[in-house]
């Protein structure tokens, strides 16, 4: 991304801000001149990312699983920077995964709905509540394209990402007279550890190796033939975040390389490809080689 001062003087909280999307939506809003607090477990990753980028960024615990945690968050934000500009909901888990819902043990679906869906929540209150009092300010909820385009495995995942996109209109419209905006982004298929089935810790070498290994397979379903990378994510979220997007609210921006925009499968083509076979396999039972058609 190339430094435009988008976010000059503004402040950020990135929840999920250590790795993936979040880390490198913290690099961009520091590259455009803000200053962010990044929020999240990943301890080492988080203050080796707040080091690297020094003044500008501080790191702090936080599971966005409890309540109590994200109040504090925002509280550490205005104490450290002064105010707060732009509340990132972004730290999200996909659960276990299984391949059928049959085989799902439900364990888990309790916990994927409080870190996805009503973090965002308690994420948002706490911002608006201190944006509300100063008239500004810009709310932006991780969703995901597999709330719009459900399909096999992780259903609680893809139900409580269908929350964030309900949730994010509602407040959106109860937030407008105070100035908020709010917003969610829509990622595709973006090869972070949560989008590669492996467990975190996994060395850089290792997982380089297996993105490659997984590239083909995730194209499949995609228009355009290049992976996404978390900077497409950072880079909606900036704008969203920017005064370029003042007058947009209530919406949700998918970047997703066209997944959503309809299957690659040519079902025109194979239809015909099927009917030309049947008819040729039927012309030639009517007349066998050989004999005059
Ligand atoms: P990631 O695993 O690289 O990063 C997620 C971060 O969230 C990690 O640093 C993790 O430590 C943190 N986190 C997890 N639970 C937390 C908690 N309870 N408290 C604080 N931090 C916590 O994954 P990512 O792909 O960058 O995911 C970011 C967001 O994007 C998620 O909400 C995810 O659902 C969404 N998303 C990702 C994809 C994709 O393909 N990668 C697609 C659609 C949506």
């Amino acid at each position: 991304m190339s430094p435009r001062g988008d976010l000059l003087g503004k402040v950020a909280i990135v929840t999920g801000g250590a790795n993936g999307i979040g880390a490198a939506t913290v690099g961009a809003v520091v590259e455009q001149g803000g200053r962010v607090v990044i929020a999240d477990l990943a301890d080492e990753a988080g203050q080796a990312l707040a080091e690297r980028l020094g003044d500008a960024a501080r790191y702090r615990h936080v599971d966005v699983g409890v309540r109590a945690q994200m109040g504090g968050l925002v509280e550490f934000a205005v104490e450290t920077f002064g105010t707060l500009d732009l509340m990132f909901n972004n730290a999200g888990i996909t659960g276990a995964f299984h391949q059928r819902f049959l085989d799902d043990p439900l364990d888990d679906f309790e916990q994927v709905l409080r870190i996805n869906l009503a973090s965002v929540m308690w994420g948002s209150q706490c911002a608006a509540r201190h944006m509300a009092r100063r008239g500004s300010g810009v709310i932006v909820n991780t969703a995901s394209i597999a709330a719009l385009d459900p399909g096999f495995s992780i259903p609680a995942y893809r139900a409580s990402k269908a929350g964030i996109i309900n949730f994010t209109r509602s407040i959106a419209v109860d937030l407008g007279e105070y100035g908020i905006r709010v917003n969610a982004v829509a990622p595709g298929g973006i090869p972070t550890t949560m989008n590669s089935l492996v467990e975190p810790g996994l060395s850089p070498a290792d997982f380089a190796e297996l993105q490659t290994h997984l590239e083909p397979l995730r194209l499949i379903k995609q228009p355009l033939k290049k992976p996404g990378k978390p900077s497409d994510i950072a880079e909606m979220v900036v704008f969203l975040a920017s005064d370029r997007a003042s007058h947009i609210t209530g919406q949700v921006m998918v970047v997703d390389g066209g997944v959503t925009a309809g299957s690659t499968l040519n079902q025109t083509a194979l239809l015909a490809e099927g009917r030309n076979a049947f008819l040729a396999s039927r012309a030639s039972d009517r007349h066998p080689e050989g004999e005059p058609g």
